[in-house]
């Protein structure tokens, strides 16, 4: 945050920026027609010095460019005490950088900004700073406290996922400070986790997870396999994308949609910042946390997920004495990563059933004979995992037909 803006902006700026702390749409602080102007600098010739002040953090950049365009408007936040609080967002780019600007039809960085803000605030906790700032500069996409850089881009959509990417960083690792040499995926795969549920927000869609998923299937059905747990600079360099950013996004991804479920999965997942935010959590802290929260034992999880390169291989072999009311269906995991058993069941009849078998069925054996109560209903098919959301390697044993 500027500390001596009466030194370094002139009147006019300053009339601008107090209507944009004010305002929930962007306003220019700096028009295109004025850079390069005279009437962009405050007093004189000389050297200006600008000062700057931040809490909590880790890091620090700035930029300058006399190229600049400049807009901004507040976010508004619920604070740690229920108090509502603004944030500063603003967006400092050339003038050939049209989808960064207030005027373009998909929003413009400034508002891009003020989502991710008021978003991740409400998911996760208070965004800690008084401003943010976006960048356009060299950098592909770079995260500061506070700042942020985004590089040259036309696509509106590539420059949202970038914006919105950057400014999750603040979640992780900038407040939950993890380690991100050691464990990269702590990081980058956290955020990725939080991007598709912000992203959907944005464009009022569905979670998009197709990347996440495919790739994931395509990690765990790979012959050498790494683990997340690998150290980044240990890492092949076409695999860190897809550990540490999509496989560990997918993992907390079906932690919450499939595994835990949205309520016990958030109440863990805000307990994990709750306890380790400006503190240094280490990947087993992560994993403590969220088993003390959520009240059950997800080492399986955390061994075949992110420990160990393992492959998910779900199979239905047959269904086995139909007789009276009951039926049994024969299952098989036959990889080294064990998942619950989400199935479909379709009758003769017409009649469907789906139903979940939780992860204990795999502990003493790999085969489970599991009892359908059929009430006399011939079975027509079994379909496991039937919304493909698991990264099973081989789908061609995931249906038995009669
Ligand atoms: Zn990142």
């Amino acid at each position: 945050m500027h500390t001596n803006e009466s030194e370094v902006l002139t009147q006019t700026q300053r009339d601008r920026l107090a209507q944009a702390d004010a305002s929930d749409e962007p306003v220019w602080i700096v028009t295109k027609d004025e850079i390069g102007s005279d009437a962009i600098r405050p007093i004189g010739d000389g050297p200006l010095t600008w000062e700057f002040e931040i809490e909590n953090a880790r890091t620090f950049a700035w930029a300058a460019s006399d190229a600049f365009m400049w807009d901004a408007c507040r976010a508004t936040i619920t604070d740690e005490n229920g108090m509502e609080r603004d944030v500063r967002c603003q967006s400092f780019f050339p003038v050939e950088a049209k989808v960064w600007g207030n005027d373009h039809e998909d929003g413009g960085s400034t508002r891009y900004i003020k989502h991710s803000i008021e978003y991740y605030s409400e998911w996760l906790s208070p965004y800690p700073y008084p401003v943010m700032s976006n960048i356009n500069g060299p950098e592909g996409g770079m995260e500061y406290p506070g700042i942020i850089f985004c590089g040259a881009r036309t696509n509106p959509e590539g420059l949202f996922g970038v914006t919105d990417h950057e400014i999750g960083h603040i979640w992780f690792p900038m407040i939950v400070n993890s380690d991100e040499r050691r464990f990269m995926w702590q990081d980058e795969g956290f955020n990725t986790f939080i991007n598709i549920y912000s992203k959907a927000a944005w464009y009022g869609k569905r979670p998009d997870i197709k990347r996440h998923m495919e790739q994931t299937t395509e990690i765990c059905s790979a012959i050498h396999q790494q683990p997340i747990v690998t150290a980044p600079d240990r890492a092949w360099p076409r695999w860190v994308g897809r550990l540490m950013y999509r496989k560990t996004g997918y993992g907390l991804y079906l932690l919450r949609e499939f595994i835990l479920g949205r309520e016990r999965f958030d109440d863990a997942f805000a307990q994990y910042i709750e306890w380790w935010s400006f503190k240094h959590p280490q990947p087993s802290d992560f994993f403590r946390t969220i088993e003390d929260a959520a009240g059950t034992d997800l080492s399986w999880f955390w061994r075949g997920w992110f420990l160990e390169p393992t492959s998910l291989d779900l199979a239905v072999v047959k269904v086995a004495q139909e007789e009276g009311d009951t039926a049994i269906v024969v299952l098989d995991s036959l990889g080294d990563m064990v998942m619950p058993v989400p199935m479909q069941i379709i009758y003769t009849d017409g009649t469907a059933e789906s139903r979940t078998l939780p992860v204990e069925i795999w502990h003493t054996s790999t085969r489970w004979n599991a009892g359908i109560q059929t009430g006399g209903r011939k079975i027509d098919s079994v379909t496991i995992d039937p919304d493909e959301m698991l990264p099973d390697t081989n789908r061609k044993n995931n249906r038995w037909e009669r």
